[in-house]
C-alpha cells in the first residue's frame, strides 16, 4: 500500500536542451515528488468545514495527499494545477451509502485499492468526511520546494479531468473544468482579483476567491453558466446546503437542483488564444439512452455514444459571460459502420474518444484520444486497433492523424516550447491488456515500448528533422 501511495502523486523534474537534445537535469534543486501521502494545505470557501473534519484534522484544513492525477493546469503565476478524478475509488464505503455517499459513487471496497485494509482513513465507514478532502484543483509551486501544495476548494469538487486557466481583458482568470464521468458537467471558475506581476507570491489567494459556475447547453444552441452560489435559486439551507462550502463539497448536487446539463464524460477544455472559442472533449458515453438513464439532449445528441465528440462554444462577451453560443466542433466516429450514430461527421481521419486538447499560440487544435483498451480493434472500433493524436486547423476544419501510439496506450498530456520546435506529449500505460494486465512477473506481450523491456508510461520529445516549426 505504501509503495502505491508512492507511486500516485506528481512529478516535478527540471529538463534542459542541449546540443545533443533534451535531457533531465540532475540534481535539480526543483525536483521533488508529490505523493498520496505528501501533507497539503485546504484553502477556500470548504475548508475548515464541518464535512471536511476528520479525527486526524478536526480543523478541516489539512490533509494528507492528492491522487488520480488526471489532466493539468496552468497559471499565468507559474504554478501548476493538478486535479483529482476518480478519487471516490480509493474509499471503502458501508454497505448502504447515504444519499451524499451514494451521488459521489462510494461503495462498498471501492474500486478495489484495498488501501483501507492498511491505512484507515480510507475506510470511509470508518471516516465518513474523509472523501469529502479529496476531488480539488490542487495547486502547486514548481519553483520552491518546500511549497506546499494547496487543495482550492473555490474551484468546486469533482472528478476533475483538468483545469484550463485563461485571463479575461482586465486581467482576471477564468478556470474551464470537465468533470470526467457519465452525465457529469463542466465547470467555470471567474476570480474575483485581477492577476498581479510578481509571481505566485503576488497572487496567493487569487484562486480563494471566485465565483463558480456550471454549464447549461440549451436546444437553441443558446447556453447559460448557472452560479453556484449560497442562497442563490434552489441553493438553499433547506435543500440541503448550509453555507457556500456545503455547495462546493456537493458541487454535483448543487448542479443537479440548478438544472445543468449532464455531459458524455467532459476530459479536456481549451481556449483557442486567436478566436477566444473554447473547446470540450466528451469522450463517450455508452450508458446514454439506456433504460432508467438520461435519454439524449441537444448538445449530447447520441445514444450509446462511443465515440464521442468535441463541443465548442463562444462566450457572449468576454470570457467571464454568464451567457454563450454553442455547436458541435466534430462528432468522432467511422463512417464504414453500419450504426448511424457511430459514423460521425469527421472531414479527415477517423478517431474516437477525444481526450487530450489543446490549442497552441497560432491556433492549431490537438487532439489525442484515449479509447478504452477493452474497446480498442473491436465493435465500433474495429478500424481503430491504436489510440493516436491528431491536429486541425479550426479555421479549415479537416483533422489528420499527426501519430499513432504503440498498442495498449492512451496519447495524453501535450506541450510546446515558445519557438514551437519541441512537443513534448505522453504515453500513458502502453502494452495495457485486458487478459494480461495483473501478472507483474509476465509483462504483457502486446507491447514492449519504449525500450524492449516492461512497458513503461513515457514522454515523448518530438522535433523536426530539420529542426524546424512543428505543424508547418
Ligand atoms: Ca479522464
Ligand atoms: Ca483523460
Ligand atoms: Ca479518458
Amino acid at each position: 500500500m505504501r509503495k502505491a501511495q508512492a507511486a500516485h502523486g506528481v512529478s516535478i523534474i527540471e529538463v534542459q536542451a542541449d546540443a545533443q537534445g533534451w535531457r533531465q537535469v540532475l540534481p535539480s534543486r526543483y525536483a521533488r515528488r508529490i505523493t498520496a501521502a505528501t501533507p497539503m494545505r485546504i484553502s477556500g470557501p470548504a475548508a475548515g468545514h464541518a464535512m471536511m473534519r476528520t479525527a486526524a484534522d478536526p480543523s478541516g484544513t489539512r490533509v494528507l495527499g492528492t491522487i488520480n492525477n488526471c489532466a493539468h493546469g496552468e497559471t499565468p503565476w507559474g504554478t501548476y494545477l493538478t486535479c483529482e478524478e476518480n478519487f471516490i475509488g480509493y474509499f471503502n464505503g458501508p454497505d448502504t451509502p447515504d444519499a451524499h455517499g451514494k451521488r459521489w459513487g462510494l461503495r462498498k471496497g471501492g474500486s478495489g485499492y484495498r488501501w483501507h485494509e492498511f491505512d484507515e482513513r480510507f475506510d470511509a465507514t470508518r471516516h465518513p468526511n474523509e472523501p469529502n478532502r479529496f476531488g480539488w484543483v490542487v495547486e502547486i509551486d514548481p519553483f520552491d520546494p518546500k511549497a506546499e501544495p494547496i487543495k482550492r476548494t473555490a474551484l468546486g469538487r469533482a472528478a476533475h479531468e483538468g483545469a484550463t486557466v485563461a485571463q479575461t481583458a482586465d486581467g482576471r482568470v477564468v478556470v474551464y473544468m470537465g468533470e470526467d464521468a457519465r452525465f457529469e458537467y463542466i465547470y467555470k471558475f471567474v476570480s474575483r482579483d485581477r492577476v498581479k506581476p510578481g509571481g505566485f507570491a503576488a497572487n496567493r489567494d487569487l484562486l480563494d476567491h471566485g465565483t463558480l459556475y456550471v454549464a447549461k447547453f440549451n436546444a437553441d444552441g443558446s447556453g447559460e453558466w448557472l452560479p453556484l452560489v449560497h442562497d442563490r435559486g434552489p441553493l438553499t439551507a433547506a435543500n440541503g446546503f448550509a453555507n457556500q462550502g456545503a455547495v462546493l463539497i456537493q458541487a454535483r448536487q448543487a448542479s443537479d437542483a440548478l438544472g445543468a446539463t449532464k455531459m458524455d464524460r467532459p476530459e479536456w477544455t481549451a481556449v483557442d488564444p486567436i478566436s477566444k472559442e473554447v473547446y470540450c472533449t466528451l469522450t463517450n458515453n455508452s450508458n446514454r439512452g439506456r433504460d432508467g438513464r438520461p435519454g439524449v439532449d441537444a448538445a449530447n445528441p447520441r445514444a450509446n455514444n462511443t465515440m464521442g465528440h468535441i463541443i465548442r462554444w463562444k462566450e457572449s462577451g468576454d470570457l467571464d459571460a454568464t451567457r454563450f453560443q454553442w455547436t458541435h466542433f466534430v462528432m468522432a466516429g467511422d463512417p464504414s459502420l453500419p450504426r448511424a450514430e457511430a459514423k460521425g461527421n469527421i472531414r479527415g481521419d477517423i478517431f474516437g474518444s477525444p481526450d487530450g486538447l489543446w490549442v497552441d499560440p497560432r491556433g492549431v487544435l490537438w487532439i489525442q484520444t484515449d479509447v478504452s483498451t477493452s474497446t480498442l480493434g473491436k465493435g465500433d472500433y474495429a478500424n481503430l486497433p491504436n489510440n493516436q493524436m491528431l491536429a486541425c486547423d479550426p479555421t479549415k476544419g479537416e483533422i489528420r492523424r499527426f501519430l499513432v501510439g504503440p498498442r495498449g496506450c492512451e496519447v495524453t498530456g501535450i506541450a510546446m516550447t515558445p519557438d514551437l520546435r519541441t512537443m513534448f506529449i505522453n504515453i500513458q500505460h502502453p502494452g495495457e491488456s485486458p487478459s494480461e494486465r495483473s501478472d507483474p512477473d509476465a509483462p504483457t506481450k502486446i507491447s514492449r515500448w519504449p525500450d524492449g523491456g516492461r512497458p513503461r508510461s513515457a514522454t515523448v520529445v518530438i522535433t523536426k528533422n530539420d529542426g524546424g516549426v512543428i505543424g508547418l
